[in-house]
């Protein structure tokens, strides 16, 4: 039989899985809520605070901006010549399409 657990916020009884791992040593080892509240508490954070979350997406890329240009690098150079091609083809179409889309918002 698989653990669950019951989510003090929807009050709805779900498998572990669906609960965040807490961290701490006592009691269940998972959090109080299961991911999807985890989500929408933050979601809606977000969506009250948009200034304060705008500055945490700053702080958190620049303490992981040499992860993420490896991972973008990686990422790219993994790739053939053709789908490098197809890429830059993918990018240019889409500049395009927004350009056209501004230009006739515009009108
Ligand atoms: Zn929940």
């Amino acid at each position: 039989m698989e653990e669950v657990k019951t989510c003090r916020v929807c009050g709805e009884t779900k498998l572990l899985s669906e609960f965040a791992k807490s961290g701490k040593k006592n009691g269940s080892g998972y959090k109080a809520h299961c991911k999807v509240c985890a989500a929408k508490k933050l979601h809606d954070w977000r969506q009250s605070n948009p200034e304060k979350a705008k500055q945490q997406d700053r702080r958190w890329y620049n303490n992981n901006k040499d992860k993420v240009k490896i991972k973008n690098q990686k990422r790219y150079t993994n790739l053939t010549l053709d789908e490098k091609f197809q890429q830059l083809v993918k990018t240019a179409t889409e500049r395009k399409k927004i350009k056209c889309y501004r230009d006739w918002e515009t009108r």
